[in-house]
């Protein structure tokens, strides 16, 4: 396919911004692509290059792409940063400088989308010596054939920073509208659930020509990250029993960070956070745990990764086991300051079979058995079955003396369910107000805090846009030792700088933060129409992407309830 027709639907999509306009779009070009021998284009609808399970990355810096930029169309480094600072986008500034370049010169050959993932493709693995100029002729070649249009999504895709606005539902229902009626519901379901399960939008698309029964045939692959299952939340232990039935498993709910264990057929072993990324590298420890305290040869296992002090044995905060999931040298050191104990708690495929359709109280018995057990390596959760108010009741203060987040309530009878958070159990814990938003905005503070971004505009998502809910200052440190300081704050924000206007500067919506509020209230001030009352930033969510964070909805729910 020419890449031009796919730029093609870049700009409407762009352009269109209600959800079914963009769902008409992409359904209408996704019928077209029926008949093209390759599907992967999908890959590059979704501003990717890769599936989701396949975390390779580009990896290319904006200096770099400005460098190319610079080389392909003859205009210095310095000009073009200018450009980039006035328009905030180096996508624009592609387009713009290619416009004009193109003036001059006729020759170029016309690219293909093959072309351009061939390309994009071979960046990740180069590594090592001449990486840099072997990168730059790869993103040179494609620059010198695109049109000012192309150059521009060229460059975005490069960034992964598409600004497209659709996002993962929308491709659903597109795949749905292409492939099926309109109102088949359950095809809606299948579409998703093979989504879930494999994590490769390329293969559900190929698999939704044929039915909704090869959907369903979608299985699990150990080795190829599947998306976890969520909870949502319960108040308390009367409402935990009447949503998960009588008698509940009760479980410690553990404050790390969730770790999907695999374990393939030829004996690799692998990890994936819930955002899909391998972490694998980072955690040579965990890796050795599975080796000797699992049984069985291949294996997909849930669970939680939780940081301990080496000293006292106790639990960490998450906040600094987070610095393991990015590290990448020092990796030993790191290990040894920072151990992790791997708490397992669901099991959905084991020695070639899916366990995702069997009962929950079924796949924790297949845990007990496989699981040898080590304290400070690997345990399973801490659980109680019971149909007794008062036992779950001292269960749950149990968990709080032992400094764990509350309690997971599960349904015994359950499946599981990849990607959605579904009733099938849920999470329990002291009254809490608090949302996931991300960070799109930030202000530099004055006098004594000048130099540090202090103040932070959050948001929250709606149909694949963000919209603010308000602004945070409170809940950062000035001391560094004393927590997520001001400092720390700001050195992470300054890379995603895409637009400076005085004190206040626009960011990519990168970072996640959990912000804590007393209420919300109607506000004209915020795109959302709402704002948190006393919001304060409790810690950065380096497993979350926007995906995760909360949604209009729910700022509506809690907004009604008061
Ligand atoms: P939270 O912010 O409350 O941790 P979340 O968005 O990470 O929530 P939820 O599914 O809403 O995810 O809440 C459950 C989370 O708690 C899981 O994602 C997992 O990381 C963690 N967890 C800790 N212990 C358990 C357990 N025993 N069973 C299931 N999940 C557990």
């Amino acid at each position: 396919m020419k890449y031009s027709d796919l730029c093609e639907i870049y700009e409407q999509l762009e352009t269109h911004s209600s959800r079914l306009e963009k769902t008409e779009i992409l359904a209408e070009f996704l019928k077209k692509l029926k008949s093209e021998k390759s599907k992967e284009i999908i890959y590059l609808l979704q501003g990717r290059i890769f599936p989701d399970y396949d975390n390779r990355e580009i990896g290319i810096s904006t200096q770099l792409v400005m460098k190319a930029l610079s080389r392909s169309t003859g205009m210095s480094a310095g000009e073009i940063e200018k450009h980039w600072k006035k328009l905030g986008d180096l996508g624009l500034v592609a387009e713009l400088i290619t416009a004009k370049k193109r003036q001059s010169t006729l020759s170029s050959s016309q690219l293909t989308t093959e072309k351009v993932l061939i390309n994009l493709q071979k960046l990740p693995a180069l590594e090592g010596k001449g990486t840099v100029d072997k990168k730059m002729a790869l993103i040179s070649e494609l620059l010198t054939s695109a049109s000012p249009k192309e150059a521009k999504y060229i460059i975005r895709t490069l960034l992964s920073d598409l600004r497209i606005g659709t996002g993962a539902g929308t491709l659903r229902d597109a795949i749905v509208w292409a492939c099926f009626d309109k109102e088949d519901k359950a095809a809606y379901e299948a579409v998703q659930e093979a989504y879930d399960t494999s994590t490769d939008w390329k293969l559900v698309f190929e698999k939704a020509h044929k039915g909704v029964e090869e959907l369903q045939k979608t299985g699990l692959t150990p080795g190829q990250a599947v998306k976890v299952m969520l909870y949502p939340k319960v108040a308390n232990v009367e409402e935990a029993f009447k949503r998960a039935g009588k008698p509940a498993a009760f479980e410690f709910k553990y404050d790390g960070f969730r770790v999907m264990l695999n374990k393939e057929e030829n004996g690799k072993i692998k990890l994936f956070t819930r955002r899909l990324d391998n972490v694998s590298r980072q955690f040579p420890d965990v890796i050795k745990y599975v080796k000797e305290n699992i049984k069985g040869k291949s294996f997909i296992i849930d669970g939680e990764a939780v940081g301990y002090d080496p000293v006292t044995k106790k639990y960490r905060p998450f906040q600094e086991i987070s610095q393991r999931i990015k590290r990448k040298y020092d990796i030993e050191k790191l290990e040894k300051e920072l151990p992790v104990e791997v708490i397992l708690f669901d099991v959905i495929y084991y020695e070639g079979k899916s366990y995702i359709k069997a009962p929950f109280k079924e796949r924790r018995k297949i845990l007990e058995k496989i699981v040898k057990q080590q304290k400070h390596k690997v345990i399973l959760a801490e659980q109680i079955i019971t149909e007794n108010e008062k036992e779950a009741q001292k269960f749950f203060e149990k968990a709080m003396e032992e400094g764990q987040e509350g309690l997971m309530v599960k349904n015994l009878e359950a499946p599981y369910k990849p990607g959605s958070r579904i009733g099938y159990g849920y999470k329990w814990k002291p009254e809490d107000r608090d949302f996931d938003l991300v960070i799109t905005e930030a202000e530099y503070g004055t006098g004594k805090r000048a130099g540090w971004l202090t103040s932070y505009t959050v948001a929250c998502g709606h149909e694949g846009k963000l919209l603010e809910v308000g602004k945070v200052s409170t809940g950062l440190k000035e001391k560094e030792e004393e927590g997520l300081s001001f400092k720390e704050m700001t050195k992470i924000l300054k890379p995603l700088i895409e637009k400076e206007e005085g004190r206040t500067i626009k960011v990519k919506p990168k970072i996640v933060v959990a912000v804590t509020y007393q209420n919300i209230q109607k506000s004209p001030t915020y795109s959302s129409g709402f704002a948190l009352r006393f919001p304060r930033i409790t810690r950065i969510r380096p497993d979350r992407n926007t995906e995760d964070i909360a949604t209009l909805n729910e700022i509506k729910k809690d907004y009604k309830e008061g």
